[in-house]
């Protein structure tokens, strides 16, 4: 099959401008994606392609199966893989895009500059041993766990369509073959600019970084340092971002540095889960065996990253080598106590608080102590504090609980707002639906084992607004039923 030469329908509303091709040539490869054989379009985001400034009408039907298959290219794109490089579990290996294919940069009606990237479409020069294919339901679980993140405000690349090719492809068993579209404010990693330092040429890396602060930290532009200031600003934006992960319970479950994007959205939906039961060394990816990605290592390893990029911007911080790396090595060190404030300023929220008392941190650390020991639920524990009556659940009724919860009462008291405000901020902070992992691993079996997406669309309905409680009759707001078997998942091969 050959791409069509019939020009793509104009009221589409395609806009690229495609700002990457601008990069030195060794930062990608121009290639179309390899076209497929019957091309179905399962899953479309009518309201993101809406916010893109395209018409989700022209694009819903067989049209739409054919773009986002990579059957037929919209006017103006200018597919390429990216090249890059990325520390994968603590060793460096050059990577690149094995199995997606960034077809430009959509220029929004709002004036932002998006990636629109297939996922899954086909073997490009970084396939390796790979065939560039996904299946199925890896592409269905990154599509309803990032658009989940993006309703409960988390920065996140997101999720436009999914089709399936009409082909198989091989893993231990033969899988529906499926293409993700996903959309990112870019797809600059880490991992991109240990690329640039492998290959040794420091006008490649100025280059990118050049290209990073205008695209994403345009005011630093004008900064003394501006590479240093790079560097802070990515920090910033990470260690907001991990904070956000944990005060909803996330794992992202594989933070190489290859999974990391500068622009600070979460990226790469492999093996992440939400936790259910509190516990920092929860661990749900199946080649995680050390727990390097567990739920409360993410700060740190973020760090570790951070560290990576440092390092490759060491030529541009100052030209002597010494005073540049101690300049790096103390913007990199403050990176936890960054990370602390943004996550002790949400969990304050979480818990109502108003003000600033010095006893916070002790006050957070106890209670998700005393989660600990009994095992209680995160998301429910927290959204239960958040109901305003004495909460029933039995956990509350253990004496380290109750002490706890009467030294909270107290703490509200202490402010002056009415308790109402506090009510309100916490049922706004403490989401009631998260993506269980039971509730996902149920829309996934309809969907790849009976093509019946309406149980994802409905669970997907309810993730989009996860503050609000769900009828209880529904059980969506339940942890998963005790199960003898622990819940693994698996990268997205
Ligand atoms: P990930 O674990 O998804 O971050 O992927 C790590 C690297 O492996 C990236 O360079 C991917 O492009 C590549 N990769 C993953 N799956 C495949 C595949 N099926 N074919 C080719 N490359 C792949
Ligand atoms: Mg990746």
């Amino acid at each position: 099959m050959t791409h069509s030469s019939r020009p793509n329908l104009p009221e589409a509303g395609w806009k690229f401008d495609n700002s990457y091709l601008r990069l030195p040539e060794s930062f990608y490869v121009r290639m179309n994606p390899v076209p497929v054989r019957m091309p179905t379009l399962v899953v479309f985001n009518a309201p993101l392609a809406q916010s893109l400034g395209l018409n989700p009408e022209v694009l819903q039907g067989d049209d739409g199966a054919a773009v986002f298959a990579g059957n037929r290219l919209p006017e103006g794109a200018e597919p390429l893989a990216q090249a890059y490089a990325g520390h994968q579990f603590g060793h460096f290996t050059i990577l690149g895009d094995g199995r997606a294919i960034l077809l430009g940069e959509q220029m929004t009606p709002e004036g932002e500059r998006i990636d629109i990237q297939f996922k899954g479409s086909g073997r490009t020069p970084f396939s390796r041993n790979g065939d560039g294919r996904a299946a199925l339901g890896p592409m269905l679980r990154e599509y309803i766990i990032s658009e989940a993140l993006y309703a409960l405000g988390i920065p996140t690349t997101r999720s436009l369509a999914v089709v399936t090719t009409g082909e198989q492809v091989r893993r231990e068993t033969p899988l529906q073959g499926a293409i993700l579209t996903r959309t990112a404010a870019s797809h600059i990693r880490v991992g991109t600019f240990e690329y640039a330092a492998a290959r040794g040429k420091p006008d490649e890396i100025r280059a990118l970084a050049d290209y990073t602060i205008q695209r994403h930290f345009p005011d630093l532009g004008s900064s003394d340092n501006p590479y240093l200031a790079l560097l802070d600003a990515v920090m910033a934006r990470q260690a907001s971002l991990v904070s956000r992960w944990l005060l909803v319970g996330f794992i992202h479950g594989v933070m190489n540095t290859d999974n990391m994007a500068l622009c600070g959205e979460t990226i790469d939906y492999g093996p992440c889960a939400f936790m259910d039961a509190y516990d920092p060394s929860t661990v749900f990816s199946s080649i995680d065996h050390n727990g390097r990605y567990a739920y409360g290592r993410q700060a740190q390893i973020a760090q570790w990253n951070l560290a990576r990029f440092a390092e490759t911007l060491l030529p541009l911080i100052h030209e002597n080598m010494q005073e540049a790396i101690a300049m790096a090595t103390e913007a990199v060190t403050g990176f936890a106590d960054s990370f602390r404030q943004y996550w002790l300023a949400g969990m304050r929220t979480k818990l109502g608080l108003l003000n600033q008392e010095a006893d916070d941190g002790a006050l957070v650390d106890d209670l998700l102590d005393c989660m600990q020991r009994h095992g209680a639920d995160y998301t429910n524990t927290f959204r239960d504090l958040a109901s305003g009556s004495a909460p029933e659940a039995s956990v509350f009724q253990t004496p380290d609980f109750m002490q706890w919860y009467e030294r909270w009462q107290a703490r509200l008291e202490r402010q002056p707002e009415e308790r109402e405000v506090s009510r309100r901020l916490m049922k706004a902070s403490n989401p009631a639906v998260i993506p269980r992992n039971h509730l996902v691993e149920e829309a996934l079996d309809a969907a790849v084992e009976r093509a019946d997406y309406s149980v994802m669309q409905k669970l997907l309905g309810f993730l989009s607004q996860p503050f609000n409680d769900p009828p209880d009759v529904e059980g969506y707001h339940l942890p998963a039923p005790p199960s003898a078997q622990p819940y693994r998942t698996y990268c997205g091969t």
